[in-house]
């Protein structure tokens, strides 16, 4: 599939407020600063569509993108970063629980693993979470090009065999690096297959 066409819709911190849900759906997820905004701007062609920032947390609504004018990218605020209240910490915010439960046309959850890190507490605990709700996802690993071959091959290695011990069948996983512009076509493609299913 080729992104032809990418518009800003809307920005919501209240779920009922988003888009009527009558397109396909497809959001992205992470902890802050993993490089979500870069992906989504790789994935697109565009510079700015979603707004990078160097401060963590920014994203505190929920963005909807119209893609070729037939689906939704979604661009959900990040998880996980310290500068937040503790009680904001709690779970993984009410605003992302209720979007990620009530989304009835969500098509897949996009959650974005920082490929040089070994597993994190709060990415784990999210996927779990996100698999006893049986919301379909996939793993997407970014910053690729900080690793050596190797150590990327041994980094996914160590994420499969931690995930196996309490997933019995893994969720799909792709490898991305906004910077050299790799895994996008992978990812349009999955798109592209959940869209045709
Ligand atoms: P977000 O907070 O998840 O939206 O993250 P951003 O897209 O704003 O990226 C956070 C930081 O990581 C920025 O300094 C980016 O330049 C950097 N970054 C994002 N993607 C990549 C990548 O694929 N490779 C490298 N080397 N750096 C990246």
């Amino acid at each position: 599939m080729e992104i032809k066409n990418a518009e800003f819709v809307s920005s919501h911190a209240d779920v009922s407020k988003c888009p009527p849900p009558d397109k396909p759906e497809f959001a992205f997820i992470g902890r802050s600063n993993v490089g979500k905004s870069s992906l989504i701007n790789m994935l697109t062609s565009r510079r700015n569509l979603a707004k990078t920032s160097g401060k963590p947390g920014k994203t505190q609504t929920i963005n909807h993108f119209i893609i070729n004018s037939n689906w939704y990218l979604v661009d959900l605020p990040g998880y996980g970063y310290a500068s937040v209240s503790r009680d904001k910490r709690q779970g993984f915010g009410k605003m992302i629980e209720q979007y990620i439960l009530k989304r009835e046309n969500l098509y897949c959850l996009f959650i974005l693993i920082d490929v040089r890190l070994e597993p994190q507490k709060i990415d784990l605990e999210f996927i779990q979470w996100c698999g006893s709700k049986e919301i379909p996802l996939c793993l997407v690993f970014t910053k690729a090009d900080k690793l050596t071959r190797n150590q990327l091959n041994k980094n996914i290695s160590v994420y499969s065999a931690t995930l196996k011990r309490t997933w019995s069948e893994l969720p799909s996983l792709l490898v991305t690096s906004a910077t050299e512009k790799t895994g996008k076509d992978d990812l349009l493609l999955f798109i592209e297959n959940a869209l045709a299913d």
